[in-house]
């Protein structure tokens, strides 16, 4: 870390900032130029991170070198993670395709679209459970009979299955019936749930919140990896813009960014991104190609009669032939797409 004095510093302040510094157990080294003094702090950096110096007299600045992510950052890992949902490996060159409807609606619906997206590529099917409703009268999700229905359709075609968890209460409910677990945008800084699923041994996928930066993101992986969970995903799923075209605005620099950042892999959500099925395809290969580790899509088989986020939904057929183009870019780009079938059976 280094600690940038405000011009015109006096002796006794500086002597006083490099008495704090080393009241924490650091060493602190003082340089002095002609217009500025900065003051080098050797030693464990994590001991700074809460200590307030920049409200130290005479500092004008205080400049981190290492992340504040740790456990997520590159340099604590410096290889790619590999993170396995019951087989189906997500980061180091696989990728995982993610597709269901929005929400579990039926054992009859769900098992229709389970079996048009394992066909045309899928290798974890998702839908949900207990959905976060802007409003309060929209549909909620089935709850735990939902649960046991993704679980049952997920066996039934061989894939894993994830979905997303609202509440720290029901961790471990959704922990026994899914094989990755979701954190929604509005939840990625709801700390109590990201302690929860960081200390259940499932990995999560966690999605972007709406107005958070990657930096913002990578900090609540590290809320879940501090308890012991390192299986983190991260997934941006776009962000609030002022263009009223799309749903939010695909931040597809996010993917190189994030990986510049952290080992983690990190997948695009280009449903939410977009809102707008006509635009998912294109983006969802933009996401590849920009470096994603996965692409996570709605589908629907009556999109006009979906409980949630219908008009986002690709038919069977569009996912079909986005699917299509996402393997050939992925043969380009040397990574694979485990089958479904083979992960269920590793
Ligand atoms: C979802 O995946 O259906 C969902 C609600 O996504 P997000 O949290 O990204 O809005
Ligand atoms: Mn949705």
């Amino acid at each position: 870390m280094i600690i940038v004095l405000q011009p015109g510093v006096n002796d006794e302040q500086i002597r006083h900032v490099i008495e704090r510094v080393e009241a924490l157990g650091l060493q602190a080294h003082l340089s002095r130029g002609t217009y500025r003094t900065i003051i080098g702090v050797i030693g464990d950096e994590s001991q700074l991170q809460s200590a307030p110096l920049g409200a130290i007299p005479g500092v004008a600045n205080v400049i981190p070198i290492l992340p504040p992510f740790k456990l997520a950052s590159r340099e604590a890992h410096g290889e790619p993670s590999v993170v396995d949902v019951a087989g189906v490996k997500i980061g180091g060159g696989h990728l995982g395709m993610i597709a269901g409807p929005c929400a579990i609606e039926s054992h009859e619906r769900l098992d229709a679209i389970a079996g048009e997206v394992r066909k045309a590529g899928a290798n974890l099917l998702r839908g949900g459970a207990f959905k976060p409703r802007t409003s309060p009268y929209a549909f909620q999700g089935l709850g735990e009979a939902g649960l046991k229905i993704l679980r049952d359709v997920g066996d039934r075609h061989g894939m894993p299955v994830v979905t997303e968890v609202m509440d720290p209460r029901y961790v471990e409910l959704v922990a026994e019936y899914a094989d990755m677990l979701q954190i929604g945008a509005r939840n990625m800084q709801n700390f109590s749930l990201l302690t929860e699923v960081g200390r259940v041994s499932k990995p999560v996928l966690l999605k972007r919140g709406m107005s958070a930066t990657v930096k913002d993101l990578l900090m609540s992986a590290e809320y879940i990896m501090s308890q012991g969970n390192s299986q983190v995903v991260l997934c941006e799923r776009g962000v609030r813009s002022f263009d009223t075209d799309t749903r939010n605005l695909f931040d597809v620099a996010a993917v190189p960014l994030a990986k510049s950042l952290s080992h983690l892999p990190i997948i695009v959500d280009p449903s939410h991104a977009t809102g707008r099925p006509d635009l998912v395809p294109a983006c969802a290969l933009a996401g590849v190609a920009a470096g994603a580790d996965g692409v996570h899509i709605e589908v629907h088989n009556c999109p006009e009669e979906a409980l949630s986020d219908g008009p986002q939904a690709l038919l069977p057929q569009q996912y079909a032939a986005v699917a299509t183009q996402i393997r050939a870019l992925a043969e380009l780009l040397g990574k694979t797409i485990a089958s479904a079938a083979t992960a269920m059976a590793t």
